[in-house]
């Protein structure tokens, strides 16, 4: 077998990342937009020693499974991997691939992981989109996600992940630069205005904001864009942020605000909080309060522990623990993320949170050790690398009754619970909850309570 030569091949697995896995002679090919059940024929596109690339030409019969792309351009887009997949069967997908992990990586066999937590409609969820623009080889101002692996952006204005409000932002904007001559950025050259449009909308307050990144240090007729914005109902700021460096990093450091405040609000449960531009904020909200609440049980607060909320990002997770909690500390390591933490407390009168910036593995110990701090209950929320191994060492010698992961990546996972669950703990429960229907993402809480000594 060589490049470019037809094979027929069945899928009957998938990797973490969404590509079917099919054998051919024992020979394993990773197939993309295949998913397990398809008889397809596809081309080889790279032979390696003991693995091969290839890519579909022909479904020969689908997968029971299968269904039709609800986007005509999820294939090209690449950023919905499962779109293909029955909604059902992605769940089942991701809790599999938790599953796997945890007996691969954690060595955990008898594990049960409890069903994902899915969306009720698995559409329209995300409250932040960023889009880039860019021109067209017939000049055509162009505005939507950057075909697969390379930076052409492909023209979409309507991502099905995204609110249908969306659309008409960006026709006013591409409008606006038509007007005007103000032409989108050109990565080559370096030439041209404008990157990006951020856009985010608060889920429960409908309010929207709209930020231009530009390769500048001034929106030229920004009133007139601004006149025309203001009329979308729900519009509540506008801004731009100004990114003139050579870079992939869609935001620079300045924003500038030509209408409304800098930052939105929106709630999540009871608790509210203000977003600006920059800030991290979970993008499914519906599925956030899922994750939250499901969080908030596993800490099995009665109202006299002491928690601490490691990796807190602006304190949304610290916030809502507050609320049945003696008191809280959240721990992160962007200073602006804390100082919207503090901000978010003060508007919600909560009086039992503190924060500190700094690594978790730095201040966890510290406070530790200096103070010989308590905590009855442990939440982490690591990004994907996971916890520090000497973080995890501290955890232990503190000894909290719970521990309470909150995860977005099933390996690094399964490989701290390995460690945790050495002699101490056990896991109680495992609850994926999905974030990302369509894409290959899972999140996933687990419970580890510390064993009768
Ligand atoms: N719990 C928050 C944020 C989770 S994202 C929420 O649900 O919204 C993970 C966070 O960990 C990010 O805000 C990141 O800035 C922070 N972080 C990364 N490495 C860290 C470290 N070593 N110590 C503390 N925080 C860290």
């Amino acid at each position: 077998m060589q490049k470019n030569d037809l094979i027929i091949v069945t899928i009957e697995d998938m990797t973490t990342e969404g590509e079917g896995i099919g054998k051919v002679e024992g020979f394993p090919f990773f197939i993309k937009d295949s998913i397990i059940g398809d008889n397809i024929q596809a081309k080889i596109v790279k032979m390696k020693k003991t693995y091969g690339y290839a890519r579909v030409e022909k479904i020969l019969t689908p997968s029971i499974n299968r269904v039709q792309p609800a986007c005509d351009v999820a294939r090209q887009c690449g950023g919905c991997q499962l779109q293909a997949m029955a909604y059902s069967q992605q769940l089942e997908f991701k809790r599999n691939k938790v599953k796997n992990n945890l007996k691969r990586i954690g060595g955990f066999q008898e594990i049960e992981v409890l069903p994902v937590i899915g969306m009720e409609h698995p559409w329209r969820y995300r409250n932040k989109t960023q889009v880039p623009f860019g021109m067209d080889k017939t000049g055509n101002i162009v505005a939507g996600f950057y075909a697969g692996r390379t930076h052409n952006i492909i023209d979409h204005e309507d991502c099905l992940l995204a609110p249908e409000i969306n659309r008409k932002i960006i026709e006013i904007i591409k409008n606006y630069m038509k007007q005007y001559k103000i032409r989108p950025y050109d990565e080559k050259s370096q030439q041209g205005i404008v990157r990006h449009v951020l856009i985010r909308q608060g889920y429960t307050t409908g309010e929207i904001m709209v930020c231009l990144v530009i390769n500048r240090k001034s929106l030229p007729k920004a009133e007139q864009l601004v006149e025309q914005l203001k009329q979308i109902p729900g519009m509540t700021s506008i801004s731009y942020n100004i990114n003139c460096e050579n870079t992939n990093v869609i935001l620079g450091e300045t924003v500038v605000t030509l209408y409304g405040p800098s930052y939105i609000t929106d709630f999540i449960g009871t608790i509210q909080y203000q977003i600006s531009p920059q800030s991290f904020f979970q993008v499914n909200p519906i599925q956030t309060e899922k994750l939250y609440e499901t969080a908030l049980k596993y800490a099995g607060l009665t109202g006299n522990e002491i928690v601490w909320d490691l990796y807190c990002g602006i304190g949304t997770i610290t916030l809502f623990l507050a609320q049945k909690a003696k008191m809280v500390y959240g721990v992160e390591i962007v200073e602006p993320a804390i100082q919207d933490a503090r901000k978010n407390a003060e508007i919600n009168q909560i009086q039992n949170a503190e924060f500190y910036v700094g690594r978790a593995e730095d201040i966890l110990p510290e406070k530790y050790k200096k103070e010989q701090i308590k905590a009855d209950v442990i939440v982490v929320d690591p990004p994907r690398k996971g916890c520090e191994q000497t973080l995890l060492e501290t955890i232990l010698q503190m000894q909290p009754k719970r521990i309470v992961y909150v995860s977005c990546d099933s390996a690094t996972l399964a490989r701290d619970l390995k460690y945790l669950c050495k002699e101490q703990y056990q896991i109680e429960k495992i609850q994926p909850v999905d974030m990302f229907p369509e894409g290959v993402h899972v999140e996933t809480v687990a419970l580890l309570t510390r064993k009768a000594q």
